[in-house]
């Protein structure tokens, strides 16, 4: 239960975090984008003004050299050619106004000069404009209109006649045109701007509000100079109400915070200031956070599926593991099991034949006894040469009884597997030295029709077989008057086939299918019923078979075939 509040709380831990660092990552890249929207569209107004001022920069220009405006300069007064023709360049070039004082500042001609309030006769002198501009300069200023209180900016240049300025052309824009045209452009409508003076007044904006204001706030005396400047005749300049932060780059005015971009007015001393707002929550920024929320959900159910398939498996693999480990144990005991009962067969085989394997050993030993008694005399005697042929033969009596217990002994070891290609005719000459002594006892004659072959077996185990063989043909014959014992072997496709036939009563036909089945016996007295299913299986182990069948000369048969060689898996 804890451990799914523990998987819950993690979860819930993911999806708030994955949230904020989407909303995050969505609000510095939106903030990006802005800066740089806001920076393109304060290079395209800056270019903008930059164009329009080289315009009319180049209309005064053209006009202060014009014959007829120079003309009228040298006349001293204007004839109403002049003023019309003023009046068509400042409606083709869309000026305010466009006008000519003589060197002492008064208007001789004008564009207005139809108008009410028409500037004829009007003295600038006191402005930049004209100061500036009968001292050869050629000057763009700013000044609000003292008749028409207008903001616009003045382009003048003087006239020169015979290489000395003699009068001063002006033409007048107004400053609304740029504010207007601003809207015109490819910029953003919620953006805004200032262009303001080396003073920090805003010359223009498209927010009325800061129009005429300082970016920043002036000191008195500053505001003291532009009065008497009249730049902007008798205003007072208060600062706009807004606070500039990072470095200039953001700006906070009304409760709305604005990113800035700067960008300069070529030939002037004017800064344009570009002001987008920051949208706290945009569209963009709820979409990516509703994909965000999907894809971490997504994310968890999927690990949720993953988790719970890998525990599944793991079990599956636990359970496997356990399995494996059981099926080992129990296969070790099997085996344990197995050779258990290997040995309580060959013990129980041993039992059947110590009698007889008594006789055997007894006999040589009587034989020993009679041999070393007679040597004893001859030797006395000085018959030395038949005392030596009398050792001789104990000799030999010795090996047999030799043979008769080590085959005894290697029968009722335990050992390991160890195959390899052996004689045959070796083997079963081995399985007879073991059964040989009960056969004799029951006078069974031995028949071997044998091929010299070699067959693919681990020899002990198969002589093991064999005895057993032998030792369950003896019995099947105890009855029997005629007691043969065929042992037959031929060769067929690299396989040898072994027969062994006995002239007994043979298998009783209802017990053909169960005589190898474990603990199956006819044999009320000493009969573990072990010794055929136990033979199976080691000629099996041989990759051989072992088979059973009653003979049609009588007796029964069983058939054993073996590889001659190491088989191929
Ligand atoms: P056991 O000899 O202890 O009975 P086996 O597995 O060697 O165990 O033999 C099982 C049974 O097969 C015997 O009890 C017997 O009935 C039958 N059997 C084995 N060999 C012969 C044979 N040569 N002739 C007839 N029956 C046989």
């Amino acid at each position: 239960m804890s451990n799914q509040i523990i998987k819950f709380a993690m979860y819930a831990v993911l999806l708030i975090v994955g949230l904020a660092a989407t909303h995050q990552l969505t609000k510095e890249q939106l903030l990006e984008d802005n800066r740089v929207r806001t920076q393109r569209h304060a290079q395209q107004l800056a270019q903008y003004i930059d164009s329009e001022f080289s315009r009319y920069s180049r209309i005064v220009e053209f006009l202060s050299d014009s014959a007829m405006v120079r003309q009228t300069i040298s006349l001293g007064n204007a004839t109403d050619d002049v003023d019309r023709y003023l009046n068509d360049v400042q409606q083709a070039s869309g000026a305010s106004d466009v006008y000519l004082l003589d060197r002492n500042g008064t208007v001789i001609a004008t564009s207005n000069w139809l108008l009410e309030h028409s500037y004829k006769g009007n003295n600038f002198a006191f402005r930049p404009y004209f100061k500036r501009a009968i001292q050869g300069q050629s000057v763009i200023d700013f000044a609000l209109g003292q008749r028409s209180k207008q903001r616009g900016f003045y382009f003048s240049q003087g006239v020169a006649i015979d290489g000395e300025i003699q009068g001063v052309i002006v033409l007048k824009a107004n400053a609304s045109k740029f504010e207007t045209d601003k809207a015109r452009l490819d910029t953003s409508d919620s953006s805004q701007f200032v262009l303001f003076d080396t003073n920090k007044v805003v010359l223009l904006s498209n927010n009325p509000q800061w129009q005429l204001h300082s970016v920043s706030t002036l000191p008195e005396q500053q505001q003291r100079q532009l009065q008497s400047s009249q730049q902007f005749l008798f205003r007072d300049i208060a600062a706009i109400d807004w606070q500039v932060h990072d470095s200039q780059t953001m700006v906070r005015a009304n409760k709305q915070l604005y990113v800035m971009s700067q960008a300069p007015i070529t030939d002037t001393d004017y800064r344009l200031w570009m002001l987008s707002p920051i949208s706290p929550f945009a569209d963009t920024h709820a979409a990516r956070l509703a994909v965000a929320f999907v894809v971490l959900l997504l994310l968890i159910l999927l690990v949720e599926y993953l988790s719970v398939k890998l525990a599944g498996y793991r079990q599956l693999l636990f359970s496997q593991s356990s399995l494996e480990a059981q099926v080992q144990e129990r296969t070790i005991e099997l085996e344990q099991a197995q050779d258990a009962l290997i040995r309580a067969a060959k013990l129980a085989t041993i039992g059947q034949l110590s009698a007889s394997v008594n006789h055997e050993i007894n006999q040589p030993l009587s034989a020993m006894s009679a041999y070393a008694a007679a040597t004893k005399r001859l030797i006395a005697r000085g018959e030395t040469d038949k005392a030596l042929e009398n050792i001789a033969l104990i000799e030999q009596l010795i090996r047999r009884v030799h043979a008769i217990a080590a085959q005894l002994k290697s029968f009722s070891q335990k050992h390991d597997n160890k195959m390899c290609e052996a004689s045959l005719v070796q083997c079963i000459d081995n399985a007879l030295i073991v059964v040989g002594p009960e056969l004799n006892r029951h006078q069974v004659s031995i028949e071997k029709t044998l091929i010299d072959v070699n067959v693919w077996v681990d020899p002990y185990q198969f002589e093991q077989v064999l005895v057993n063989l032998f030792s369950n043909a003896c019995q099947a014959m105890e009855q029997q008057s005629n007691k043969q014992l065929r042992v037959e072997a031929m060769t067929q496709d690299a396989k040898v086939y072994l027969s062994i036939i006995d002239s007994g009563l043979g298998i009783e036909h209802h017990a053909l299918n169960s005589i190898f089945e474990p603990f199956y016996t006819t044999k009320s007295e000493h009969g573990l019923g072990l010794g055929l299913s136990i033979s199976k299986q080691i000629i099996e182990s041989f990759h051989g078979n072992l088979s059973a069948h009653n003979h049609p000369d009588g007796g029964a048969e069983f058939l054993i075939s073996l590889h001659q060689q190491e088989p191929e898996s």
